[in-house]
């Protein structure tokens, strides 16, 4: 076992991760390493083949690979340096944390910084209840997806996916383009869970039945699938007797939500948020250790990769200016709070140090004119909709934030009617 020493030390090469090592070498750190337990950069976006990448940071429409392949060149022109194959399996309250690699066996690192990059993982069936035995032929969406996209596995033919998360709704869309038939997809919710382009481009444009207000209430088969029993549910998302139906299937797949992967934030100590499933962070994308930051999914699932990378380099720069000593100490601090119509937002809580951007969903879709506001008359901004798939912004300065009366220690934000 043997103890190394570095600068900056980011988990995950994601979109977050990669990010993050660059913003770390661009704000001066000398010895900033990712490690990434694939045994490939880029996290998730390697099987994300389809466009839709990158139309914020690059004006241009491109696959999860062409994405990641920018920002991997980028850092490694900046002297990134990645150990891939190697699972960072415990961390401890100090910040340091052990590493496994096949060739380099066990390892303690310690970094003057941490960034946390690791990402999420999908719900699977058992987190939500369905009943029946667990035959072959069940999958969350993106495991049929790596199947599809990398490995070249055809998981079924006649498909049934439950959720219509934008991963669901992409590979409803893929699976049709592959020869499979798809019988629906089922949502439990009024609304979609997916961004509308998702479901004009993956379900209208192919004919797929989308069915909102539905969910499965039974699986069937024993060795393989051989069906689902489907159900409409009532205003308390109860299945409505009488209005079960059997659809044939051989796969099931499950686009049921996504959880941040915090096993070993948990270890390192931070405080997790219980809506966000994340570390509680500030706009500097600092954690409740002051030498642990956290970027991307980990900390709050984003409906768009361009934030996730502009986060992960704000997250390495803070990191690294943290362990050269040059990030500068927060002398107010201010609870976001979350008002009318908001279910998620990050960050939890502001420094007066840097300017803000509050990222937010709201509880339920508004399909007209609504104001995004932060009180405090911070920030306000009229918006054409508003869907609990698609994220909102809230930008503030830190020059308003020092400005506010000094008994001032919440903002809340809020998503109301016009
Ligand atoms: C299945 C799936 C499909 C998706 N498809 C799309 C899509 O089509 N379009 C879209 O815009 N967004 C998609 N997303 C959202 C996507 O996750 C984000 O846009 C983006 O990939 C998040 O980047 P990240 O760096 O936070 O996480 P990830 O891309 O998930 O990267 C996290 C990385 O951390 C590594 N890691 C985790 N734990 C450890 C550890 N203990 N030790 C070492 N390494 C570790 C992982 O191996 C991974 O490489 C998808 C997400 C999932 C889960």
């Amino acid at each position: 076992m043997t103890d190394i020493r570095i600068d900056v030390a980011v988990i995950g090469a994601g979109p977050a991760g990669v990010a993050a090592g660059i913003g770390a070498r661009e704000a001066g750190a000398e010895h900033v390493v990712v490690f990434e337990r694939d045994w490939d950069l880029g996290g998730i976006l390697q099987q994300c083949i389809h466009p839709g990448f990158g139309l914020h940071t690059f004006k241009e429409e491109l696959t999860g690979p062409e994405y990641m392949h920018r920002w991997i060149e980028r850092a490694h022109g900046a002297g990134v340096t990645f150990r891939t194959n190697t699972m960072v399996f415990r961390m401890e309250e100090d910040g340091s944390f052990w590493t496994m690699n096949p060739n380099e066996g066990i390892r303690h690192v310690h970094a003057g910084a941490i960034v946390l990059g690791m990402g999420c993982r999908e719900r699977p069936l058992g987190a939500i209840r369905v009943p029946g035995s667990r035959p072959a032929g069940i999958y969350t969406a993106g495991t049929a997806q790596r199947f599809v996209n990398m490995e070249g596995y055809m998981p079924g033919n006649r498909v049934v996916v439950l959720g219509s998360g934008d991963i669901g709704l992409i590979m409803a869309r893929r699976m049709m383009w592959e020869g499979a038939s798809v019988e629906g997809v089922f949502e439990i919710m009024s609304w979609p869970g997916g961004l509308r382009r998702n479901i004009a481009q993956c379900l209208d444009d192919y004919g797929i039945p989308f069915y909102l207000d539905h969910t499965v209430t039974r699986v069937h088969g024993k060795d393989r699938l051989e069906g689902v029993t489907v159900a409409k549910v009532d205003a308390n998302k109860k299945p409505i007797l009488g209005t079960e139906r059997f659809v044939a299937c051989d796969t099931l797949l499950l686009a049921v939500g996504l959880i941040p992967e915090n096993e070993l934030s948990r270890m390192a100590g931070v405080q997790i948020h219980p809506v966000t499933g994340g570390p509680v962070v500030n706009q500097c994308l600092q954690t409740t250790r002051e030498n642990v930051f956290a970027a991307g999914n980990v900390v709050i699932v984003y409906d768009l990769v361009d934030w996730v990378s502009a986060e992960g380099y704000k997250a390495g720069k803070n990191a690294a200016l943290f362990a050269l000593d040059g990030l500068p100490k927060a002398t107010r601090r201010f609870d976001v709070r979350g008002g009318e119509n908001v279910r998620l937002f990050s960050p939890q809580w502001l420094s007066d140090q840097e300017d803000a951007t509050i990222f937010l969903r709201v509880t339920k879709p508004v399909e007209q004119r609504c104001r995004v506001t932060a009180d405090h008359g911070l920030f306000s901004k009229t918006l054409r909709y508003a869907r609990p798939g698609e994220m909102n912004e809230v930008h503030i300065k830190a020059e308003q934030l020092r400005m506010l009366p000094p008994d001032v220690r919440e903002i809340t934000v809020d998503v109301e009617e016009e």
